[in-house]
């Protein structure tokens, strides 16, 4: 199952050898122990006693353990495991009748984790040493624990550390998992007793161990949706049932009911929308799912919920809540007949709901998102045209809560912040941009690099970069809304815009600023003239080089 027991270069020995056919977010194991359930917990059962051998490994699907040295008395295997007959006070005291015990080094694998941050909680009870007047009272049990490599306990000692024999002591633990695999290393290194009260009592001991990921609320259903039954309700991909496509592959609608058991259990009644992802790389895109599968945690009312997804041999369907009407791009854009024009009051709702939602990405959710591709398309409307932000297929997860400079540079013309197109230089700031460029489309009803005014300009941006200089903002107003708009926001909403695409990402506001300024709670910051180098000869050669052809013209995307 594993490649190595022994460490090479540093890397995580627990990579696996095969694919992992699913993702898991949890584990739980009772060390030394039969399979018990802790309210809604199930422990594994932990029983190999490895016959005393010096070096002995079990393994189970999603966890193993190695076990290495020896307690140097023969025929006493089940000395690797600590078991204690006496009844038990604590609460949950099935996890500390028994116990792993190790004489040298005793290490835990947990395989096809979802990469992500967990809780690492390692339950305690010293059940050997005694605290009487016995000869078992004069033993120490000392010893280290490492987490993912990293020292997180030295000199442990479980008795001193619950003040007393047979009371437990859950030490709890951050781990980031970044390559599948977590590992939990239990060390003697020498100190405490180790003869005394005898031997083969001495060594690392560990109750139980869980293990579970930050995310609570998963509850991503990978494999809950068949590939068969969503090819048969989509009619085989049909065209027909097409929503749209993007970067990532098709869209489709499906209409959810009892015929299709799997999907209809959840959502009967309900229509959804699949993402068949075009398989490029096979591995690339489960590491994608895998991301996404991250992200669908986040729960906000401006994000498009991802429900779960399919994998299934080469097939890799991303499952969305279904957004009927289509994308922001689609109805401020559209040239289709019958397509509504946005009012102002809607316009105003879906401004205020972006910035909402990107607030919840960058400064609210446990995870911090950069969305990286912020754009009228990927902008959804439900039913009530509410905005969702959709697409995170481009989102980077920004765990390190640092500036990153990332060397592949990937978004889309026209809503790229400059410093990010230049130089690939990636905070929420490039958000905040490609929000502001939104903004102006919104007010506007123009596509920032198609319809603006005339050929003198570069973009919808660089037009109103000039407006404000001449003092005229309100040209810019859609002239589709004649006078059925509210003034006073529209300006607010310009000047918000101006704030968001400033060339100095330090100068543009954050997101829960921005919504406070919309909403008409904070006073819009002037920046008077900020904009009129917006466009760095750089930066205007760049955009027009790519507007004009030189890149691929079939292609929008800019990387
Ligand atoms: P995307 O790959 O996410 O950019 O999606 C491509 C197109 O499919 C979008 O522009 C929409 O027209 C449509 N689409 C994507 N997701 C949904 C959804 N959840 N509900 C309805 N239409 C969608």
């Amino acid at each position: 199952m594993f490649k190595s027991f022994s460490r090479q270069n540093n890397s995580i020995l627990s990579s696996c050898l095969y694919p992992c056919s699913k993702e898991q977010y949890s584990v739980h194991i009772n060390c030394g122990g039969k399979q018990v359930t802790v309210g809604s917990l199930k422990y594994d059962a932990d029983e190999a006693s490895g016959g005393g051998a010096k070096f002995f490994h079990h393994e189970t699907r999603n966890w193993g353990f190695s076990s290495t040295g020896e307690f140097g008395i023969k025929n006493f295997d089940h000395y690797f495991i600590a078991e204690n007959i006496s009844l038990l006070k604590m609460t949950n005291s099935e996890l500390y009748r028994t116990a792993r015990i190790s004489p040298l080094s005793l290490t835990y694998y947990a395989r096809c984790l979802g990469n992500g941050n967990y809780t690492v909680k390692l339950h305690f009870a010293e059940i050997v040493m005694r605290d009487n007047r016995s000869y078992y009272s004069v033993g120490r049990r000392i010893f280290d624990v490492y987490i993912q490599e990293k020292l997180v306990m030295k000199d442990f000692n479980i008795e001193k550390e619950a003040q007393g024999v047979d009371k437990e002591v859950v030490k709890v633990f951050k781990a980031v998992v970044s390559d599948r695999a977590l590992e939990i290393r239990f060390y003697w290194a020498g100190k405490g007793t180790s003869n005394a009260p005898r031997r083969g009592i001495y060594g690392s001991l560990i109750s139980a161990i869980s293990v579970e990921s930050d995310l609570k609320g998963l509850d991503l259903q990978t494999g809950f949706f068949g590939f068969k039954q969503i090819k048969a309700a989509t009619n085989n991909f049909d065209a027909a049932n097409k929503l749209g496509e993007g970067g990532f592959g098709a869209v489709y609608k499906v209409f959810c009911n009892s015929i299709f058991p799997k999907l209809g259990k959840l959502l009967d009644g309900t229509t959804i929308a699949v993402k068949q992802l075009s398989s490029t790389s096979q591995q690339g895109n489960r590491e994608f799912v895998n991301e996404i599968g991250m992200i669908s945690a986040l729960r906000h009312p401006n994000l498009v919920r991802l429900y779960g997804c399919c994998i299934e041999g080469n097939q890799l369907l991303l499952v969305y809540e279904y957004m009927e009407n289509n994308s922001l791009a689609h109805s401020l854009f559209g040239q289709e007949e019958g397509l509504f024009n946005l009012d102002w009051p809607t316009r105003q709702k879906i401004c205020t709901g972006i910035a909402r939602g990107l607030t919840f990405m960058h400064e609210e959710s446990t995870l911090k998102i950069v969305h990286r591709d912020i754009k009228a398309t990927n902008i959804l409307l439900d039913g009530d045209l509410n905005p969702k932000i959709s697409d995170f297929g481009l989102a980077k997860l920004d765990e390190e809560d640092k500036t990153r400079i990332i060397t592949r540079v990937a978004g889309t013309i026209g809503y790229m912040a400059p410093e990010y197109a230049l130089w690939g230089h990636l905070t929420e700031k490039v958000d905040v941009y490609s929000f502001g460029v939104v903004a102006l489309e919104l007010v506007s009803g123009k596509n920032n690099i198609k319809n603006w005014p005339n050929e003198s300009y570069v973009c919808l941006l660089d037009w109103a970069c000039v407006l404000q200089q001449r003092g005229d903002l309100m040209e810019l107003v859609d002239p589709m809304l004649g006078s059925e708009f509210n003034e006073e926001e529209a300006m607010r909403m310009i000047k918000v815009a101006l704030l968001c695409t400033n060339r100095s990402p330090t100068l543009r506001p954050t997101m829960s600023a921005v919504v406070s300024m919309l909403e008409g709670r904070a006073i819009v910051r002037e920046l008077l003239n900020a904009n009129s180098s917006i466009y760095s000869d750089e930066v205007r050669f760049k955009s027009l080089r790519y507007v004009s052809g030189d890149s691929d013209p079939t292609s929008e995307e800019f990387v």
